[in-house]
This record gives C-alpha cells, sequence and structure tokens, in this order.
C-alpha cells in the first residue's frame, strides 16, 4: 500500500473512525473500551454530526411501547445531558396515552409520532441542548482515551487491493494519512465506502434548515393552542404555508428557558450531495424563515418577543447514498419488524442485522449510521439518532473482536459480537421482542 507522495503519515492506530456524529461516537467509544487504539476524524469543528450541527434535538426510536429498545451509548449520552440539565425526557408515569399528558410532552416532541390512536401515548424519548451533546461527546472520546483529529476531511481510501489500509484526510495544513487496520465509515454520505469501491444506491429525501427561536412565551402559546382551538389552526395554517413544508408539530420546546427548535423548512426536490444544491436550498430555507419570523411575532400568543437564536450551521441531510452491502433492507422488514437472526442493533420497534454494516468487495470495512445498507424508502422511517448509534456500537466491537481474533470483519462470530453488546449493556436485539417477525435467516442473491 502506498501513501500518496504529497501526504504526510501523521499516525497509525487498530481503528479509524471517519465521521463524528452519532454514530461515529458510539463506534470509537465501543472499540476503544474493547481495547482497540482508536482514531476518530470529523470534517467540521464539534462531535455530533446532525445531532448538533444541524440541531436535530429530540432522541426518538429508542423504544417499542413501554420497552425500551435502544440503550448502550446512545443512553449513557442522555445520562450525561442530564446530568448537565441539557436532557429532557417524560418520566415513566407519564409515558402513556392521555389527553393531559399529551398536553404535557407533545410541545417536546416526546410522543410516539407512529401512533394511529388519538392521542398519541407520551413515550421514552428525549430532547437535548446541542451544546450538551457536544459537551458530552467529547468528554465520552477523552474519557476513553480516543485520538480526535478534528478539522479533518477523508479525501481517499488507502487500499491494498481490495483491502482498506487507512485513510488520506484533506486539512489546510497539509494531506495526511492515517494507517488504519480496520476502518468505519460514519460519514453519513457513505463518502468512504463509495470512494473504496463498495457497492451503493443513491438515495434521497427532503433537506431541512432547522432554526431556534427565542424569547418564546410557552404557558401563554399553551392556553393559545388548547383554549383558542380554532383560532390557533387557521395561524397554525398560515404558518405552514410559508414555511412550505414542516412536520405538525413545526416548533418544539428545548431544555433552555424560552428557546424553541424548529424542524422545518423541508425543501424537496435537492440532491443533499450536491454542492450546489446545498447552496440553493440553505438560501431558500433562510429565507422562508425570515418570513416565518415576522408572522409568529405578529400572530401567534406568546411569540409576540420572540427573536431568531440561529440557523443550524449545517443543513440537515437525511438521506444521499446508501451502502449495498452483504443484506439491504426493505420496507417491509421495517414495517413487519422482521427479526434477523444477526441482528446487533434495534429501532423503535425493527431490527438491523450485521450484514447491512458490511459491505460487500471491500475488506477491512464497517459501515454505521444512516448510510446503511437499507433501500431508500426503508431507511427514511429506521435513520434516526438512537438506532444509528446502535449500529455504532455494534460496529466498533466487530472491529475490535476481528482484530483480537485476526480476522477479516466480514467473518467475526455474530453471536460473539452479540453477547459482547449485552455486556455492554446494549440491546443487539438478538432476542425478538412479542410483536416481532420472526424468519429463518434471509439471503439475498
Ligand atoms: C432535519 C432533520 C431532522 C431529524 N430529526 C430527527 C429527530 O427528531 N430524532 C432523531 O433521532 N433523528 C432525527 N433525524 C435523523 C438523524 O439526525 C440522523 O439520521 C443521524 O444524525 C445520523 O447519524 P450519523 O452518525 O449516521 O450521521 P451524521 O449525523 O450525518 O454524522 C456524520 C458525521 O460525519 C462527518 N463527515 C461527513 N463527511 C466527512 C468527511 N469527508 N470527513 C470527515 N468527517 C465527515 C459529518 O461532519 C458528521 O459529523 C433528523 C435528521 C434531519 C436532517
Amino acid at each position: 500500500m502506498e501513501i500518496p507522495r504529497n501526504a504526510r503519515l501523521v499516525t497509525e492506530t487498530d481503528v479509524v473512525v471517519v465521521g463524528g456524529g452519532p454514530a461515529g461516537l458510539a463506534a470509537s467509544v465501543a472499540a476503544a473500551r474493547e481495547g482497540a487504539s482508536v482514531v476518530l476524524v470529523e470534517r467540521y469543528a464539534q462531535l455530533g454530526g446532525l445531532a448538533s450541527g444541524a440541531m436535530v434535538l429530540v432522541l426518538d426510536d429508542m423504544c417499542n411501547g413501554s420497552e425500551i429498545t435502544v440503550k448502550g451509548i446512545a443512553q449513557e449520552m442522555i445520562d450525561r445531558m442530564a446530568a448537565m440539565k441539557l436532557a429532557v425526557f417524560p418520566p415513566e408515569e407519564d409515558r402513556r396515552a392521555d389527553p393531559s399528558m399529551y398536553r404535557r410532552w407533545a410541545r417536546w416532541g416526546l410522543y410516539d409520532y407512529y401512533a394511529r390512536t388519538k392521542p398519541a401515548p407520551v413515550c421514552y424519548s428525549t430532547a437535548f441542548d446541542p451544546e450538551g451533546w457536544k459537551r458530552a461527546s467529547e468528554d465520552l472520546v477523552k474519557d476513553h482515551g480516543i485520538h480526535l483529529r478534528l478539522h479533518s476531511w477523508f479525501s481517499s481510501p488507502l487500499m491494498e487491493a481490495d483491502r482498506m489500509r487507512g485513510i488520506v484526510c484533506e486539512t489546510n495544513d497539509d494531506l495526511q494519512a492515517i494507517r488504519a487496520d480496520v476502518v468505519i465509515d460514519c460519514s453519513g454520505d457513505l463518502v468512504v465506502a463509495a470512494r473504496a469501491g463498495a457497492p451503493y444506491q443513491s438515495g434521497s429525501y427532503f433537506l431541512t434548515t432547522v432554526f431556534r427561536l427565542g424569547g418564546v412565551d410557552f404557558e401563554t402559546a399553551d392556553k393559545f393552542e388548547y383554549e383558542q382551538p380554532e383560532r390557533f389552526l387557521e395561524v397554525d395554517k398560515r404558518a405552514k404555508e410559508i414555511l412550505g413544508g414542516s412536520w405538525d408539530k413545526w416548533w418544539l420546546k428545548t431544555p433552555l428557558p424560552g428557546i424553541v427548535w424548529c424542524n422545518c423548512p423541508h425543501m424537496r426536490g435537492y440532491d443533499g450531495a450536491k454542492v450546489e444544491d446545498l447552496t440553493k436550498a440553505q438560501l431558500e430555507g433562510r429565507r422562508r424563515i425570515d418570513e416565518l419570523c415576522a408572522f409568529v411575532t405578529n400572530n401567534w400568543p406568546g411569540f409576540e418577543k420572540s427573536y431568531l437564536v440561529d440557523l443550524a450551521p449545517q443543513i440537515g441531510v437525511r438521506q444521499t447514498r446508501l451502502l449495498e452491502g452483504e443484506y439491504v433492507v426493505t420496507k417491509e422488514d421495517v414495517q413487519d419488524r422482521v427479526h434477523f437472526p444477526d441482528s446487533v442493533a434495534r429501532g423503535r420497534d425493527y431490527y438491523t442485522p450485521y450484514r447491512a454494516l458490511v459491505p460487500k468487495r471491500v475488506d477491512q470495512l464497517l459501515v454505521a449510521g444512516r448510510h446503511y445498507s437499507a433501500t431508500s424508502v426503508a431507511q427514511r422511517t429506521s435513520r434516526e439518532i438512537p438506532p444509528c448509534m446502535a449500529m455504532g456500537e455494534a460496529a466498533g466491537i466487530a472491529a475490535a473482536m476481528a482484530l483480537d481474533r485476526g480476522v477479516v470483519v466480514r467473518s467475526i462470530d455474530v453471536a460473539r459480537l452479540q453477547k459482547k453488546l449485552r455486556e455492554r449493556g446494549a440491546d443487539p436485539g438478538d432476542v425478538p421482542s412479542s410483536n416481532a417477525t420472526v424468519r429463518e435467516m434471509r439471503q439475498q442473491t
């Protein structure tokens, strides 16, 4: 394996993780806990990926009714942020379908979005603050001796035939090579796997520029919504027209007093991997947000003194490239809660097989996070932050296990991986829940 002549070898490691988002954080911590040396490479100035950079401020898809399905490092992050008073979740006694509970928690976004009944049940999910996420991630990285390299853009793979041997990063200093025995792609856009020659599909979904408003009087806004329902519906409808795309509750509370986050405007028809589209969407988002701010100040009780705090530094991209790995998770797998014997991660009520983290063709590479091996439609309902962290945790342990046993990552003993995940406090989904569809190992040709 040749390091390009214009690149400088900066370090050698057991495992290099590309991307410091939710999946990359979990992968790095999990591998380090198993004794591997880990380098974590992130292009931006902070950890968190979309969770902090795009200000996606609710952790959901982590329960199946009253059963908590994503534990492990995702739960540790919640505990750390809660200790800083920067995470809020409903206590157990509030987690039920009840109009008063719904009124208490709906504006936090902490209810079951998939429920077909009204009011939707309040469920286990967490609202958090982006600075809390960054700080808790930095602490975890430090506590595990992970070598963090911010401001480093992955640019090309180091290959020996079909086997990955490390990566090269672009920095404003110089081109930097990192030799590694295993590479974990947690870039969200599958940049490493795609450039290494692994098969993938191009997916897409709408983009969103999240923003925050401050100075909101929650009590007045709550009374308006529940005590003047007709007027509320009128004003809400107009706000949504201005936004041109949003979820039902377009603003949600955050742990900071008077600050709300707005998961909108949604913008369709853009490719989240293309510079031209990202630039256009960024400008379009700002235009719609400016108009919305003027409207709510004048029309929404509780928002009279509101002001724009910030637009998320990163535009929200949900889907671009998707791995076409050893197994491709389908919409039916997610909808029917298909249980796989090699399940290593769970989301809401669905299961992720280890094969969906393993690329075809390229060795010593794992993929975890929103670009995992799923069809475009399946990914749309199975890519929330907690399941991405669960995948990262599985990939990190798998990488360390392969090194320990001297095997390639595609050949590790998955039953042992499941056991190790359980020992670490995660739920790999090896035991199907009562509402799962249990099938024999499904192969795809
Ligand atoms: C607007 C929006 C709203 C959402 N709402 C929710 C929600 O309410 N709840 C929920 O749980 N989920 C939500 N999601 C989904 C969730 O945010 C993502 O699926 C999740 O963050 C994916 O985690 P990840 O680690 O796979 O990828 P990302 O969060 O995208 O992290 C990827 C990381 O890789 C880094 N990276 C990329 N390329 C390179 C490179 N070349 N070199 C170095 N580093 C690189 C990025 O900077 C980033 O830090 C939402 C997503 C969006 C966009």
